[in-house]
């Protein structure tokens, strides 16, 4: 057992600063000197987790091998430092009083007021340290979401406060990231807003021992960065910056080459390590070293925000890095299909089309549709989960002609309920944590594309989804062409669906994009970029 020590990671100013990147570069800081780190995500939020929450206003719906369903940041811990996350890697405010209320109905609290503090702060600190304890790695990095002045993260912070109290003084550290933003029309950088966050973290008992400031461009360096300083009150190199960048797994190396790894080790009483970059700077050269252009059209609802498919993404982004490729996606929105058909045409311009995962009716048609024109003009293909869905609509519509046929999800009285609700979700009445979650193991048909993108014929993926291939349907849809090449080991499960030809078409009901690492991409994405850059040399696009 090592004494677990700890980063605390708080933000100011305002949200989208990058604070998440800063959490991973810290992890990844301490990794390539051989530290091993954990990381929890506290989000404030009253819901017990974000499986219920809109990807349009909150970004992706990240799910765990457990099956947890986590914020996005969780999926950029697990790409940045390569680690397996659990359940108990997010904290939400709804878990912490879930929990302490539930005592409280139990009588545990044995008469007394059950209050903020000492009990939510008890709970939350309790939640930490059984990280600490559970995984035991040299440091254990705590990211509160949201930015310091919020109501919603006081009890979190005044947790923090307390740890800092009780821990020994350089067994805890905290870094606060805030905005430097540039006045243009006097071409200033502005300090004002940092000095005002770090009051307001004072005032609530923290002082920073670093700041890292964001900034659009360039280092903070000079006047502005001493006022940081004084103001903040911590030396002037403890003021780092992270600015916009091309790559952003460059960032870790970015901010160590301004010597926050070597102030963190020495703040932490941790042993000055020579850093390894080696292995990750040639992750990082594979991005930066793209050759050719792949252009892939994501064809999906919430399509114009890139936030909402950031697993996907990041993906694409890992399986063109590991071909040479850049991959260009375009968002489109699908209910366009639907108002003009013809639109559909514009499909030809790419290498690649995708159809990700998503729920309810609302422009289903319009990604039949694109799949159709996939389909029957040789472009590359994939979908995922609700893409795998509409992938079997379509076929069994277009080819096997089963007119009408639809998920009953969309359409409850098709004639043809191609694809079912999964028996167990029958009579379940209640949202939350209640789809099919997480990693379970997939069968792969020997011969078969899948499995030779894996060279594996039994793989673990992660799942979330409420509807599969109605197994009644199975047989019709084989005898008409459509191959199952992948299913739960008790084969009633239809888990991935390729129809061979002169190009690439695959679709997959789990989802491939949450395993995916740089310099480790996901075999299914490897196989479609690989597909659509082959496209793409031969000019086809
Ligand atoms: N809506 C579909 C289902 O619930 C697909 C879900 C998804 O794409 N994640 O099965």
């Amino acid at each position: 057992m090592v004494m677990t020590k700890y980063v605390f990671i708080t933000g100011g100013v305002m949200s989208g600063l990058g604070k998440g990147l800063v959490t991973c570069s810290v992890g990844k800081i301490l990794q390539v000197r051989g530290f091993t780190v954990n990381v929890i995500k506290i989000d404030p939020y009253l819901n017990v987790d974000a499986g219920t929450m809109n990807p349009y206003i909150h970004g992706e719906v990240y799910v765990l091998d457990d099956g947890y369903e986590a914020d996005m940041d969780l999926g950029a811990y697990e790409r940045f430092l390569g680690l397996t996350l659990s359940r108990w890697n997010n904290i939400t405010t709804g878990q912490v009083y879930q929990t302490v209320i539930e005592r409280e109905r139990r009588g545990e609290y044995l008469g007394k007021c059950v209050q903020i503090i000492p009990h939510i702060t008890d709970e939350i600190k309790r939640r930490i340290r059984m990280v600490a304890d559970r995984t035991n790695p040299d440091v254990l990095i705590v990211e509160c979401g949201g930015t310091v002045g919020d109501i919603e993260s006081l009890p979190f912070l005044e947790a923090f406060r307390q740890m800092r109290l009780e821990e020994e003084p350089n067994d805890t550290m905290l870094i606060h990231v805030t905005l430097v933003p540039m006045l243009r029309s006097v071409g200033e950088l502005k300090t004002k807003p940092t000095q005002h966050s770090v009051m307001e973290l004072r005032r609530i008992g923290l002082q920073p021992d670093a700041i890292v400031a964001r900034c659009e461009h360039g280092i903070v360096d000079g006047e502005p960065r001493r006022k940081i300083a004084l103001y903040s009150n911590v030396a002037e190199e403890a003021v780092f910056t992270s600015y916009d960048v091309e790559c952003i797994y460059e960032l870790p190396m970015i901010l160590d080459g301004q010597g926050l790894g070597k102030y963190v080790c020495r703040r932490l009483g941790l042993e000055d390590r020579a850093p390894d970059w080696s292995g990750w700077k040639e992750i990082v050269d594979s991005f930066k070293n793209v050759k050719h252009d792949v252009r892939i059209a994501m064809c999906g609802k919430y399509a114009k925000l890139a936030d909402c498919y950031v697993s996907v993404n990041e993906a694409l982004r890992h399986a063109g890095a590991a071909l040479g490729a850049r991959v260009r996606i375009d968002w489109i929105e699908t209910e366009e299909f639907e108002e003009d058909p013809s639109a559909v045409e514009r499909l030809s311009g790419y290498d690649g089309v995708l159809v990700p995962g998503g729920f309810g009716v609302r422009g289903t048609e319009g990604k039949i549709r694109a799949i159709e024109y996939a389909r029957t003009h040789g472009i590359p293909f994939l979908g995922i989960c609700f893409g795998f869905q509409l992938a079997v609509v379509e076929y069994a519509r277009n080819v096997v002609g089963l007119k009408g046929a639809h998920s009953t999800e969309c359409d409850p009285d098709t004639p043809h309920p191609v694809i079912d609700l999964l028996p167990e979700q029958r009579g379940i009445d209640r949202l939350g944590g209640t789809m099919r979650l997480g990693l379970h193991p997939i069968d792969l048909q020997h011969g078969s594309l899948i499995e030779s993108l894996y060279g594996s014929d039994r793989i673990y993926e992660r799942h979330r989804h409420r509807y599969e291939v109605n197994p009644e349907y199975v047989e019709k849809l084989q005898k008409g062409g459509l191959k199952f090449t992948g299913w739960s080991p008790d084969r009633r499960r239809m888990e991935v669906l390729e129809i061979r030809g002169r190009s690439f078409f695959l679709a997959t009901q789990f989802h491939p994009e949450f395993r995916s690492r740089p310099g480790n991409p996901s075999p299914v994405y490897y196989g479609f970029v690989r597909a659509s850059l082959e496209r793409a040399l031969a000019g086809g696009a």
